[in-house]
């Protein structure tokens, strides 16, 4: 590239290297846009961008690498630079520069591609050890690890994302509860007979199922958690 070219280049800096981001870099890369921009992506994650959809197949096989979205080298060949671990704390509209606990970055165009946060429902105790989210690499790591030492998990949340969870859970021999807040499992998706035919379809799955249990009906006690449904009034302990 000319000093010309480098020089008429604007900043353009990309905040999150999740599945959007990527698929930015990818077109920005495809489409020449290179030419007038030097890109910028930053990741709060230490992984690149992988296929957060196929997330679940970390545990049965496969890893960071053959779940990323490029080749290790993709962003160094194409001229794009990915700081990875390091996550924008501040965007300084003003000075027209993202900080992060590294430094300041000036930016002219600025896109944050930053996904969502899993919602972690207001429960005493939510912070425990043990009581983890699902939804990066690192988090099923954490998953993984602390089902080392543990015979029972509880997932909170029977929607599409919770049962994939208590699949992982039941994968890594754990003896799995889903709690879930509305009447059936998967309430955004099925109705009334939709959640009963599903409850019928994963009992041999052996998953026990609470619904009907608001958060406030749930603590998470120590050291496990214990999921309880006022509602029900079944209980179920991890021993
Ligand atoms: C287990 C699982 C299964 C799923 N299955 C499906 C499915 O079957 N079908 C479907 O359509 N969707 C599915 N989804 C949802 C899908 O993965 C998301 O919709 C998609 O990943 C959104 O992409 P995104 O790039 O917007 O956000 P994300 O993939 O969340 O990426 C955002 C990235 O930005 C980073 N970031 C956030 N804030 C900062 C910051 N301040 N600085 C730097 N980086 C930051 C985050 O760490 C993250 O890596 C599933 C999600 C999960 C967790």
């Amino acid at each position: 590239m000319s000093t010309q070219t480098m020089a008429s280049q604007q900043q353009l800096i990309i905040i999150g290297n999740g599945m959007v981001g990527h698929h930015l870099v990818e077109q920005l890369v495809d489409n020449g846009a290179l030419e007038r921009y030097q890109v910028t992506v930053f990741g709060e994650e230490r992984h690149r961008a992988y296929d957060r959809v196929h997330l679940s197949e970390y545990f049965s096989g496969r890893d960071a690498d053959s779940l990323a979205l490029c080749e290790a080298d993709y962003y160094a060949t194409s001229g794009v630079e990915l700081r990875t671990s390091e996550a924008v704390i501040e965007i300084d509209r003003s000075a027209q520069e993202v900080v992060t606990d590294q430094g300041r970055y000036p930016y002219d165009r600025l896109v944050l591609a930053t996904g969502s946060f899993p919602f972690v429902p207001p429960i005493p105790g939510n912070d425990r050890d043990g009581c983890l989210v699902y939804r990066t690499l690192d988090d099923l790591d954490a998953i993984q690890a602390a089902a080392e030492n543990a015979t029972t998990g509880v997932v909170v949340g029977g929607g599409l994302l919770g049962l994939e969870a208590a699949n992982a859970l039941r994968g890594l021999n754990l003896d799995t509860a889903v709690v879930e807040f509305a009447s059936r499992l998967m309430p955004m998706q099925v109705d009334n007979e939709g959640g009963e035919l599903l409850r019928e379809k994963l009992k041999r799955w052996a998953y026990r199922y609470f619904w009907n249990a608001p958060p406030s009906a749930l603590k998470m006690a120590k050291p496990a958690a214990t999921a309880w449904s006022s509602k029900t009034t079944r209980c179920w302990k991890p021993t």
